[in-house]
């Protein structure tokens, strides 16, 4: 929730955002639209929003114009505001982590951590033991000591996802975008990540846009959860008063919580409302 006044320009703004592929021919498609939303700057804290709807509503596509990724960038209408300046393209301050482990297979997982401190050597100004230091330390983090000079194909899928992790953190973005990072995962990988993501993401200390399918996932991991309209997607409902999981919460034992079932509830009637009326104005609909 935006927590009292402040003066700083919001870390992320949308502003009438709209995004419509293939704009003027049969296959035209409005994937959002009217979208506007704005979260503060809250250095040293961040906060973590799920962002869950139906799918091909247009979450994909918010965290792509985020990114500034090519493909789907720029929107057709509106703009997009990085800490109050208009995005132009990917950069540093923003890591995405996608479904499909993102490694490349060639490289161990030391020097698939390094890629991006190393492509980025000179304006960094780190030298090689510096980069080693730091990149040790968050193969530590993410759980993959020892497994440093082994090759992504020697890895687990959770591992992977682990390195992908390590590869975006390592840049310490201030915005962090995870699409569906563990949908490819079985379920006990899945609450392991969970874990994971819960212990380091306070540690470091970035806005976070998590994409899942999953609501119980939306509601563990995030402090807000928004809800999408199917396309042309807007923000349809917003949780902005998540209850935190109690220290140590631990997402397996969570989902027994009374107080966790009642928010998962919550979101999930909403989410079932908004689905529903989707059915009723298709065509044949109720
Ligand atoms: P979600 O993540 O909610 O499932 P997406 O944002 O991926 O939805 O996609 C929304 C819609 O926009 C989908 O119908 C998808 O096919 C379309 N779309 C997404 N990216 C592109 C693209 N680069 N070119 C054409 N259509 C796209």
């Amino acid at each position: 929730m935006s927590v009292g006044v402040t003066t700083k320009a919001p870390i992320v703004e949308f502003v009438d955002v709209g995004k419509t592929f293939n704009a003027g021919t049969r296959k035209s498609f409005t994937a959002i639209e009217q979208l506007d939303f704005s979260i503060d700057d809250r250095p040293g804290v961040g906060e973590f929003i799920s962002l869950i709807g139906p799918s091909g509503c247009g979450k994909s596509t918010v965290l792509n114009l985020i990114q500034g990724f090519s493909d789907v960038y720029p929107p057709t209408r509106g703009e997009v505001r990085i800490h109050g300046t208009k995005v132009v393209g990917p950069g540093r301050d923003r890591g995405m982590i996608f479904q499909k482990y993102s490694s490349f297979p060639h490289l161990t997982v030391l020097r698939n951590v390094a890629f991006g401190l190393e492509i980025n050597r000179e304006q960094l100004g780190f030298s090689d033991s510096e980069i080693e230091h730091r990149c040790m330390e968050l193969i530590e983090k993410v759980g993959l000591a020892g497994h440093e000079r082994k090759y992504p194909h020697q890895l687990s899928g959770g591992q992977q996802q682990r390195v992908a992790i390590a590869r975006t953190l390592v840049l310490k973005p201030s915005i962090v975008l995870m699409d569906e990072p563990f949908s490819a995962l079985d379920e006990p990988t899945r609450y392991d990540m969970q874990r994971l993501i819960h212990d380091l993401w306070h540690e470091v200390q970035a806005t976070v846009f998590l994409v899942t399918h999953s609501i119980s996932e939306a509601v563990y991991l995030g402090d807000r959860v928004w809800i999408m309209t199917p396309a042309p997607g807007r923000i349809g409902a917003t949780f902005d008063d998540i209850v935190p999981p109690r220290a140590g919460g631990d997402p397996l034992l969570m989902q027994e919580d009374p107080g966790f079932k009642e928010a998962v509830g919550a979101v999930a009637r909403r989410f079932s409302a908004i689905e529903s009326s989707r059915r009723a104005s298709e065509p044949g609909g109720e």
